[in-house]
């Protein structure tokens, strides 16, 4: 009785992990390695609860226990390799398992001794969770999370390569019938325990990093845009710029404004607006590389930081946007209707703090502006003309697209 009670703890808690994964991958909107998780420990669960309830001789037992660690480990593996950014290769764990399926089957029918099976299977989860710490190491990312699971699964690994031939070394032989009471049996039910929550325990921890930064991402992010929003916009830019200081690398700064906007939503709405934010967001973002950074600083003015970026490449980058964005048909405007943008673009001065940088890209953008729209000027040039600002309201200017 008392055996029968404890036998049912590890399945038990694998249960348990198993709806917190699922819990958590629900309520946190979590990416899918994590409901990965959750069902990797319902299929071990699955495999546990079938050697429990199992009579302990029977040879389809070892199939079946096997079928289902196999498909909680590859699930497990391909799960936290995906979390890594490095997709397992499924098919040569395919490979593995059948092999070891087979040559498992073969041990079964020449002998009734389950030492020789039971090296057989755990040298194939040796085999598989091998291939996924390889497939780990191969991933850039290495924060604290990233190396506990490596280290993790690097300890099952070893476990499975090494621990039932050295217990096997005290118990030469395990007749099948006596399987339930040998040395070994009472041994993988603490292992596994141990594995299971241990492993478990690092995975939760992960899964809650990630499920707090997702909420501080959310918190930073402008929802329309896509785009960082002012204040987290503001605080990562005065990040890049005393880096840039620092290290000496040059920082340019763009300002973004969309032209005649107010007259985009008087005419077609203020949906249609919103549309057209929400297309230069995600315009800018495609634009942009991955160190600069960019946000939504009101209605519908942008700005970006670019990182690295001296003067003329910024200005570059500005006329790349504004003709990119010159091409989008917004949904809800005229078909043949195209928006515009001015931009403003300044690179940062020696000790030049955030506002004055601003200022300064701000009053190129006012320059666009008052020369006419869907331009780009740049801080600290002279500009050909004088500036006609133009103050009053005009007519709809918004561009026709050119017909064909
Ligand atoms: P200019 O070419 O000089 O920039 O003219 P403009 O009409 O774009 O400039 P103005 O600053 O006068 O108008 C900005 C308009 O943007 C006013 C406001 O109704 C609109 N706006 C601000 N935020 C939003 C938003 O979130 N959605 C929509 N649809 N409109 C917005
Ligand atoms: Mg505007
Ligand atoms: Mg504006």
């Amino acid at each position: 009785m008392q055996t029968q009670i404890l036998g049912l703890v590890t399945p038990l808690m694998a249960l348990f992990f198993a709806a917190t994964f699922v819990v958590f991958w629900r309520v946190g909107r979590l990416k899918r390695h994590v409901l990965g998780f959750g069902i990797a420990y319902a299929l071990s669960a699955v495999g546990f609860l079938i050697t429990h309830f199992s009579p302990g001789d029977a040879v389809y037992v070892f199939h079946a226990t096997q079928l289902f660690y196999a498909l909680g480990s590859i699930v497990l593996l391909a799960s936290v390799c995906e979390r890594a950014g490095k997709p397992l290769h499924l098919p040569s764990m395919a490979v593995v398992y059948v092999i070891t399926a087979l040559t498992m089957g073969l041990a079964v029918s020449f002998s009734n001794d389950v030492g020789p099976r039971l090296v057989i299977v755990n040298m194939g989860y040796g085999v598989m969770f091998a291939m996924g710490v390889t497939t780990l190491l191969s991933a850039r990312r290495r924060d604290a999370f990233d190396i506990a699971i490596i280290a993790i699964m690097a300890f099952q690994t070893a476990d499975f390569l090494v621990r039932p031939s050295l217990t096997l070394l005290f118990e030469r032989s395990i007749p099948a019938e006596v399987y339930r009471d040998s040395i070994y049996y009472s041994l993988i039910g603490l292992v596994l325990g141990v594995k299971g929550v241990t492993t478990g325990m690092v995975l939760i921890g992960a899964a809650i990093a990630e499920w707090t930064a997702a909420l501080r991402e959310n918190s930073e992010r402008d929802p329309l845009s896509g785009l960082r929003n002012r204040g987290s916009f503001e605080q990562s830019i005065r990040a890049l710029l005393s880096r840039a200081q620092t290290e000496g690398r040059p920082l340019s700064l763009v300002v973004a404004d969309i032209d005649h906007f107010k007259q985009v939503n008087d005419i077609w709405g203020h949906q249609a607006g919103d549309q057209a934010i929400s297309n230069i967001g995600r315009l800018i973002d495609e634009m942009i590389r991955e160190g600069d950074t960019a946000g939504r600083i009101g209605g519908e003015e942008f700005c970006i930081a670019i990182w690295n970026c001296e003067n003329d490449p910024a200005l570059r980058l500005a006329e790349r946007i504004r003709l990119a964005f010159m091409d989008i048909q917004h949904s809800g405007l005229s078909e043949d209707i195209r928006l515009t943008a001015s931009f403003g673009v300044a690179t940062a001065r020696e000790g030049e703090s955030y506002e004055k940088l601003f200022a300064r890209a701000d009053t190129a953008l006012y320059m666009a502006k008052s020369n006419g729209r869907n331009r780009v000027e740049n801080a600290g040039e002279r500009r050909r003309e004088e500036a006609v600002p133009d103050q009053e309201a005009k007519p709809v200017e918004l561009n026709r697209a050119a017909a064909g």
